[in-house]
């Protein structure tokens, strides 16, 4: 099996976590507990889940001239992803300040920073996307530009997975693009506008979707008339954290690796459970051998 290259262009952030008995309310000030800093965004995180999950993973984003950008660089390159082509704005890295309550409820602010700059693929970003087998996009870069990556890569013959998260509606020239959509029962809503997920309805706009049910696991259709219900792994639940990044990540190396879908889906429904048996989104993410052991039982 030959290593598949993967190509993620999407987001980098730092995430700033502050811990308290109670969320502020406005105007409010509240004395917190602990305090975590730790790189992340939805690109940065499926990057990393992609070169743990076994890829040749290029990451392709903006990161800002302060010192968060100089961190979120070090740990990408530490996990194996290649970041010689990432971008530097001059101005801030895109941040996360996040509050969590001691029920573990949150309040999350995102300011994205150097990712607004990420726009205007160039030459070479796109000739990266072309020699890839997977590029590999969420929704916390602008659409112009996950709509270019996907054009480029589509022009390659390029696979194009899309993790439709945050959620919001798609451009109809992004969809027309996209090879894979997987999305969460919220982003499937956003995307259709139905009051239910509907496979069909998403069928109609891609090829191929995978929904993630959580702890219910992940449902794989396709226009062929697959639909392949896949069972989460039972696990006890840590934190749930990156777990669709985790199964992102490991569902493009799957298909890169040229497996059929639906097993792709199984395996990583085996990355997403091992991210959440622990806590932290880097920290969680499943490296090969930890989704090999689960998947084979
Ligand atoms: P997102 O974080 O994007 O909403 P999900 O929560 O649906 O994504 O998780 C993605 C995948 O990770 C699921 O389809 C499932 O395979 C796996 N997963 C998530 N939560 C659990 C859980 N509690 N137990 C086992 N597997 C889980």
């Amino acid at each position: 099996m030959t290593t598949p290259r993967i190509v993620v262009a999407g987001s980098a952030n730092m995430d700033l976590v502050g811990l308290a008995a109670k969320l502020p309310g406005p105007g409010e000030t509240v004395l917190g507990d602990d305090f975590v800093m730790t790189p992340g965004g939805k690109g940065a995180n499926q990057a990393i889940a992609a070169a743990r999950a076994g890829g040749e993973c290029t990451f392709l984003g903006a990161i800002g001239s302060d010192s968060f950008g100089v961190t979120i660089n070090a740990r990408l390159a530490a996990a194996g992803v290649d970041v010689s082509s990432m971008r530097t704005s001059y101005g801030t890295s895109g941040v996360a300040v996040i509050m969590v309550d001691r029920a573990g409820e949150n309040s999350i602010l995102v300011s994205p920073g150097a990712n607004r700059t990420f726009v205007n693929l160039s030459d070479a970003e796109k000739s990266l996307i072309a020699g890839a087998d997977v590029l590999v996009c969420q929704q916390e870069i602008p659409v112009a530009t996950v709509t270019e990556a996907a054009r480029a890569a589509q022009a390659g013959g390029t696979s194009v997975l899309l993790n439709a998260a945050p959620a919001r509606a798609l451009p109809p020239d992004l969809l027309a693009a996209v090879d894979l959509l997987v999305v969460n029962e919220v982003e499937a809503r956003a995307i259709t506008g139905a009051h239910e997920p509907d496979v069909a309805e998403l069928l109609e706009v891609v090829p191929r979707v995978v929904l993630t049910l959580g702890g219910a696991g992940a449902w794989y259709a396709d226009r062929d008339g697959a639909s392949v219900k896949v069972p989460a792994f039972p696990v006890e639940v840590v934190d749930t954290t990156a777990a669709g990044d985790a199964f992102c990540g490991a569902l493009a190396v799957a298909w890169g690796e040229g497996r059929d879908l639906a097993d792709a889906v199984r395996w990583a429904s085996a990355a997403g459970a091992v991210c959440v048996r622990k806590l932290g989104a880097y920290p969680s993410l499943p490296t090969r051998a930890d989704i090999e052991a689960l998947y084979a039982g």
